[in-house]
C-alpha cells in the first residue's frame, strides 16, 4: 500500500530554492496528519552537503541522487530518475513546487508514472487519508478543489510563495541516503550548453516579497526610473502589465499575468494598471495589494486592500522619500 508523503526538492546552482522549503512544510504538516513521514527528493551533482537543511523544514529523510548528469536541469534525466525513485518507495502523495522547471517536471513525470496531476494549488488537504488540492480557476475567479480517484500517488504542485514556511528547526537533522537509479544515456535527448544568467541580480518575480509593478499608466520606459527607485528602497522586484510588455517598455521577464508570471508576494503595489482579469490572475493571491491609479472606477480597486486615487507621478517619489526616511 501506498504510504508516506514524498516532495521533490529544487535546487539551482547548488542552491535550494525557496518553494522546496514550503513543499517540504507542507508535505510535514500533511504527513503528521497521517502518521507518516516526509520523505525529500535532491537531484543534483555535489549537493549532499545541502539535504541537511530540508530536514529543518520538516523532511525526516533526504534522498540524494548525485550525478554530474544531474548538474543542470534537463527533463529528460530528471524526469528518469525521479520516476525510478518514485517507484521504488511507492509513495502516497508527491508534491512538487510549481516553478518553471517544476511545471515543466511535473507534467511529463506523471505520465511516466500514469498518475493525474493538480498544477497550481494555493492549499492542501486531507479528507480520509486522501490528498485534497485547492486550484484557482477560471483566472482566480473560483476555486476547485481537486481529489484523487484510486490512484496512486497523489501528485500536486503547490503555487510558489502561497504556503507557509516551517520555521527552519536547527536541531533536527534528517537521514541522508544516497539513492541508486540507472541512468540510461541513450535515453537524455537534450543537453545545456549554455546557460544566460540575467546579471541584473534581481530577485525573480516568482519568489519576490515585495513587487512594485507598473502597467500603461507609466506612460513610457523613462516612466519605469521611479519605480525601480521605490523597488530599491523597499528591496523589491519590478513587474509589469502586459501592455507594459507588448510596448517594449520591460522584457517579458517582468510580465504578470495569465501570460505572464504567476506571483504571491507579501506586497504588491499595482501602479497605473487597470486591473484586467488576465492582470488580476497573475497576482491576485498576494497577501496585501496597493492600488495607485488616477481613475477611483479602476477594477483593480476592487482586489486591492489599499488604494490610492491620484497621479503616480506625485506619489510614487513621495512614498520612495518617505521609505527612505525609515529604512
Ligand atoms: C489572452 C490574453 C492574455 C493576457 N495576458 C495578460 C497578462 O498576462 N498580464 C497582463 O497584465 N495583461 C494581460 N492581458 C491584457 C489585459 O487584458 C489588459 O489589456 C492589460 O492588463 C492592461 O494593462 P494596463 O492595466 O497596464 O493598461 P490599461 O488597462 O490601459 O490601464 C492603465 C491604467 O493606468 C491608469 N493611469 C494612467 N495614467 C496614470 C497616472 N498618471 N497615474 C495613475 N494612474 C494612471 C489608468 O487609469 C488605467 O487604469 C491579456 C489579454 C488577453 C486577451
Amino acid at each position: 500500500m501506498p504510504n508516506g508523503v514524498m516532495v521533490i526538492a529544487e535546487q539551482r546552482d547548488g542552491e535550494i530554492r525557496k518553494v522546496s522549503y514550503e513543499i517540504v512544510s507542507e508535505g510535514r504538516n500533511l504527513a503528521d496528519s497521517l502518521g507518516q513521514v516526509v520523505t525529500a527528493v535532491l537531484l543534483g551533482s555535489g549537493v549532499k552537503d545541502k539535504a541537511a537543511i530540508l530536514g529543518q523544514y520538516g523532511a525526516d529523510r533526504v534522498l540524494v541522487a548525485d550525478d554530474p548528469r544531474l548538474e543542470t536541469y534537463t527533463t529528460d534525466a530528471y524526469v528518469a530518475v525521479i520516476a525510478e525513485v518514485v517507484k521504488a518507495n511507492d509513495p502516497a502523495i508527491l508534491l512538487l513546487g510549481g516553478s518553471a522547471q517544476g511545471k515543466d517536471l511535473s507534467a511529463r513525470l506523471s505520465a511516466r508514472l500514469g498518475v493525474g496531476t493538480a498544477q497550481d494549488c494555493t492549499a492542501f488537504s486531507l479528507e480520509s487519508g486522501n490528498l485534497v488540492a485547492l486550484r484557482p480557476i477560471y483566472a482566480g475567479k473560483a476555486y476547485a478543489k481537486v481529489s484523487f480517484v484510486d490512484s496512486w500517488p497523489q501528485m500536486a504542485v503547490a503555487r510558489p510563495n502561497v504556503m507557509a514556511m516551517n520555521e527552519p528547526n536547527t536541531s533536527k537533522s534528517p537521514e541522508v541516503v544516497d539513492v541508486s537509479f540507472s541512468l540510461d544515456d541513450s535515453a537524455l535527448k537534450t543537453r545545456v550548453v549554455e546557460s544566460i544568467r540575467d546579471e541584473s541580480g534581481k530577485v525573480d518575480l516568482t519568489e519576490a516579497d515585495i513587487i512594485v509593478s507598473g502597467g500603461r499608466g507609466m506612460k513610457g520606459p523613462e516612466g519605469y526610473g521611479i519605480l525601480e527607485e521605490l523597488a530599491n528602497v523597499l528591496g523589491a522586484s519590478v513587474g509589469a502589465s502586459r501592455s507594459a510588455v507588448d510596448a517594449g517598455w520591460r522584457p517579458h521577464s517582468d510580465q504578470v499575468g495569465q501570460t505572464g508570471k504567476v506571483v504571491s508576494p507579501n506586497l504588491y503595489i499595482a501602479c497605473g494598471i487597470s486591473g484586467a482579469i488576465q492582470h488580476l490572475a497573475g497576482m491576485s493571491t498576494s497577501k496585501v495589494i496597493v492600488a495607485i491609479n488616477k481613475d477611483a472606477e479602476a477594477p483593480i480597486f476592487q482586489k486591492a486592500d489599499f488604494g490610492v486615487v491620484d497621479d503616480l507621478f506625485n506619489i510614487i517619489p513621495a512614498f520612495t522619500e518617505e521609505v527612505k526616511k525609515i529604512a
